[in-house]
């Protein structure tokens, strides 16, 4: 499926992520289906299928739209990008040791909490190697 608006491929997520990252007063409007989440970083669309909802109409920001610090990259224990990049600084890149100082990736509810339904490990495993090549 592509997306209504840029036309990029989604890519399939959970129904109970969508559920649970809307914003409280759209929850009673909210449509079964089949849903898939836009990560085109230029696209407003943050979900279609059942329905659409922009990224004004979900809760948190979404780490493949938006690039700044305070946007979280783990979920469960809302870490945020510019949290890993100072635990980088501080205990090199083994993940592992950037894991323990900032709680990020245990919490266990990625799949509802994360915006893709997914555990956020490789996500901030991409992130430190970008942080290697500054
Ligand atoms: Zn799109």
């Amino acid at each position: 499926m592509n997306c209504p608006k840029c036309g990029d491929p989604g890519t399939q997520v959970f129904l109970d992520t969508v559920y649970n990252l809307l914003k409280e007063d759209l929850k009673a409007f909210f449509e079964k289906g089949v849903y898939y989440a836009c990560t085109n970083p230029d696209c407003e669309v943050a979900y279609f299928g059942g329905n659409t909802y922009l990224v004004s109409d979900v809760y948190p920001k979404l780490w493949y739209k938006d690039s700044s610090d305070d946007v979280y990259l783990c979920y469960c224990n809302k870490v945020t990008r510019r949290e890993i990049k100072e635990a980088f600084q501080k205990v090199g890149p083994d993940l592992k040791a950037i894991f323990a100082l900032t709680g990020a990736c245990g919490g266990g509810r990625c799949r509802t909490e994360n915006p893709l339904g997914r555990c956020c490990h490789k996500v901030i495993e991409e992130y430190v190697k970008e942080l290697r090549q500054q």
